[in-house]
């Protein structure tokens, strides 16, 4: 599809024309690249009939495009002082909604009723993690997710078995993520500290660990993953309270080695070792 090209955003000069200063604390370094926009639509692979939630659209550089190219564009944005601005750059657009919140405290599926919807955000980058969970935590999950995030955030996301994290598994657990595109810091304004990455995720039908052992799961990655340089056997003992030999007997079971480390294991031997230790739970 081709993609629609706008006029950039003059950034400082709206800045300017409405006395705002770019907030640190809020995260606010503002994309004012139109090839960086193009990537992050272009991996969103949009189709008219799609519904966006865009969470911190900032002064509206990326919600124009997504406006263009979806049926409707739903915008959080926590930051009030932003709303003239906002609210002047995105006049021609009749399918974006506005919604001042805390994206961490709104219910996603509230805010997209309709159930079938994307996420498409240049987020601030402490609120990666707390925001991905919250998305796919919740009822309404988004069937793709497209994030601007610290490239080394991204590659940590798309871990393969070998160096694998909490945070790759709680996402990889709900869909496949790649990387699509490079941004660098001088796409922003003001320019961050580190370039970016276009984080693309698929998002699953059904979770590759089932609903009913997703608790047991995340209860046995925490705990295999609080304390890394232990092997399985000593930190999924101290973490879940299991005597070292009842660990050691619900890994073999699973077909793990004991001394294995949780970066190891894949998603499959997650989901062997859930159902065990769903048994040990419930014997
Ligand atoms: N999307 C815009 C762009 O690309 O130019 C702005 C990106 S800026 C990195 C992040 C935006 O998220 C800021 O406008 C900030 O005020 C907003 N924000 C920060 N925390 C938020 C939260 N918890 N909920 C909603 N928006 C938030």
């Amino acid at each position: 599809m081709s993609l629609p090209s706008l006029p950039p955003l003059n950034v400082t000069s709206i800045l300017h024309q409405y006395g705002l200063r770019p907030s640190k604390g809020l995260g606010q370094n503002f994309l004012h690249d139109n090839q960086a926009l193009q990537q992050i639509v272009s991996a969103a692979d949009l189709r008219p009939a799609d519904a966006v939630l865009e969470i911190g659209p900032g002064l509206g550089s990326l919600t124009r495009y997504l406006a263009l190219l979806a049926a409707s564009v739903t915008a959080v944005e926590l930051d009030g002082r932003l709303f003239p601005a906002l609210e002047a750059t995105l006049a021609p657009y009749r399918n974006v909604r506005l919604v001042q919140g805390d994206i961490l405290k709104l219910d996603p599926a509230e805010l997209m009723p309709a159930g079938d919807y994307l996420v498409v955000a240049n987020l601030p980058y402490y609120i990666t993690s707390a925001v991905i969970r919250h998305l796919l935590e919740s009822a309404a999950r988004p069937r793709r997710i497209v994030l601007t995030v610290q490239q080394e955030v991204a590659g940590r996301i798309c871990a393969l078995p070998g160096e694998m994290s909490l945070l790759a598994l709680s996402v990889q657990v709900y869909g496949r993520p790649q990387t699509r595109a490079h941004i660098p810091a001088g796409a922003f304004y003001p320019p961050p500290k580190v370039d970016s990455s276009v984080l693309c995720v698929d998002i699953y039908a059904e979770p590759v660990i089932p609903f009913a052992l997703l608790d047991a799961f995340f209860a046995l990655a925490k705990a295999g993953f609080s304390q890394k340089r232990k092997t399985l056997r000593n930190s999924l003992s101290a973490g879940l309270k299991l005597a070292p030999a009842e660990a050691e007997k619900m890994l073999a079971a699973a077909g793990i080695e004991p001394r294995r480390r949780a970066e190891t294991l894949s998603l499959e031997e997650w989901k062997v070792l859930s159902g065990e230790y769903q048994a040990v739970k419930t014997n």
